[in-house]
């Protein structure tokens, strides 16, 4: 579901044919080089692959073109080793549609003072190479990341790396499918949205089914494929006695196994990394689906419930941007406060589909009555979150266009054990502190209903937005309210002028 074994970055040197073969001869052998270490790092997210050096406006061009139409390039990574006159970069940066990061480098660290001649100042010239391609860039508003510095300093290569994550993600939008079982929950505001502008910006198409549809996928499961899969629950959690084999309640396992196996195969029929349910809608489905949503977000798909389908789409992409890191993303609501002065606290959880990936150990699966939905009890996963720094982040659709807001945020330890609530749930700290940070939230118009990851980070979600071309709204330690008031509403001016241009 998120594998990123086959995509892959590309890694282009610009210079110009004026430097003759023996300096060109150089240049590819060290940007060679650099491309090796990037690739040779550790937690490389994505595969790097060296292109020849470029060095007129046509082999540009036919690089960006060959880009764009590869299916496993998520990238691209452009330095200047040598002076590259930045007017034959003009037509491929023009048609240029994947992202792309300006690694301003060199070979060398240190200055060779004493032996430095003219043929190393020949050789070595990205101090102004990146200069002119920065210049271009910014003239012809190309959306990119800048990283300066050498990639033997690891700061230098986690930055890369984060664009890589978010060049993943954004990948992911670009071909995911959503599928919604049933529509919106009856009068709420902020889970809708533009679907075709959502298609046009991030390339997600999104489209909803018959909740009977599931049904009968979830009728269409043999008995011996739910057993099996009730015992691999059994066996994976630990699991409430009246619910194992033999126990009063074993039916109701079995029943939740038929939901995730009937959802996976409508799913997977369909091609789609993300959906949406909503208790108002569950047609003959026997019990709203708990486990079985906590599941597949732990393979990787993407949730939203009560017809959420942009969170479910920020989860997928939030899953494939973390793939591979250690924590977890998963679907989170803001539920209720500790508001004891200087020990403020949120509690976090939905009614059940919070993602195992997030749990602090092993998971409790157990069944308990459910105020809403109008069924059987659900079977679910119970657990608390690990503890460890993290972002929360919700997009709303604001009227004009998409709008991000993010909180990092560090998970606790619940003050004390919660035996008395059957849901999984995650307590957080907001930074810079509650009252700062709910009023920024509020302030943005910010959803209820998130994803928390400790797997993905600020700096990953700055990337993907700017390649979505989307508002981000962080709130960090630095967040002062009269401040972010300002940004939005300059944000809002920006938007609006950048959107009519
Ligand atoms: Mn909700």
């Amino acid at each position: 579901m998120t594998a990123t074994a086959e995509r892959e970055v590309w890694f282009l040197t610009g210079s110009q044919g004026l430097y003759g073969e023996e300096t060109l001869r150089q240049v590819a052998e060290q940007s060679g080089g650099i491309c090796a270490e990037l690739s040779r790092a550790a937690d490389t997210p994505v595969a790097v692959v060296w292109k020849p050096v470029l060095t007129d406006a046509s082999a540009i061009t036919d690089a960006m073109l060959a880009a764009n139409s590869a299916p496993r390039c998520v990238g691209l990574i452009a330095w200047m080793h040598t002076f590259s006159p930045a007017k034959m970069w003009i037509a491929g940066l023009d048609l240029l549609r994947k992202p792309l990061l300006h690694l301003h480098t060199q070979a060398n660290v240190e200055l060779p003072w004493s032996s430095i001649d003219m043929d190393f100042m020949n050789l070595n010239q990205a101090a102004h190479g990146d200069r002119e391609f920065g210049y271009i860039q910014s003239r012809l508003g190309v959306a990119r990341k800048t990283v300066a510095g050498h990639v033997s300093d690891p700061a230098v290569v986690r930055r890369v790396h984060t664009w890589m994550r978010a060049a993943l993600g954004l990948n992911a939008l670009r071909t995911l499918r959503v599928a919604r079982f049933g529509d919106n929950m009856r009068d709420v505001a902020v889970t809708e949205g533009d679907k075709v502008e959502a298609q046009l910006r991030f390339g997600v198409s999104v489209n909803t089914y018959g909740v009977n549809d599931l049904v009968e996928a979830v009728d269409a499961v043999g008995e011996g494929a739910a057993g099996e899969l009730a015992a691999r629950y059994a066996r994976t959690y630990t699991t409430a006695p009246e619910l194992a084999a033999g126990g009063a309640r074993h039916d109701a396992l079995r029943y939740a196994a038929r939901i995730e196996l009937g959802l996976r195969a409508f799913l997977d029929a369909g091609g789609f990394c993300a959906f949406t349910t909503n208790f108002e809608d569950l047609g003959g489905l026997r019990q709203l689906p708990g486990i079985a949503v906590q599941r597949l977000m732990a393979d990787g798909y993407g949730f939203g419930g009560e017809g959420d389908w942009k969170t479910a789409v920020l989860l997928h992409t939030l899953k494939t941007m973390g793939a591979g890191r250690p924590g977890g993303s998963s679907f989170m609501e803001d539920y209720t406060y500790h508001l004891v002065p200087g020990q403020e606290l949120i509690l976090g959880a939905h009614m059940l589909e919070v993602c195992p990936t997030i749990a602090a150990g092993r998971p409790r699966c157990e069944i308990h009555p459910l105020s809403i939905g109008d069924r059987e009890d659900p079977v679910r996963l119970v657990f608390d979150a690990r503890p460890g720094p993290g972002v929360v982040v919700g997009l709303a659709d604001v009227g004009d266009r998409f709008r991000l807001v993010a909180n990092r945020i560090e998970v606790v330890p619940p003050a004390e054990p919660l035996p008395s609530l059957p849901v999984p749930r995650a307590v957080w700290r907001p930074e810079p502190d509650l009252r700062t940070s709910t009023e920024a939230w509020l302030t943005a118009g910010g959803p209820h209903h998130t994803v928390l990851s400790t797997a993905v980070g600020a700096e990953e979600l700055a990337d993907l937005s700017e390649m979505l071309h989307t508002e981000l709204l962080l709130i960090d330690r630095t967040t002062e309210v009269r401040q972010f008031t300002k940004e939005m509403r300059w944000n809002q001016a920006y938007y609006r002028l950048a959107g009519g241009l």
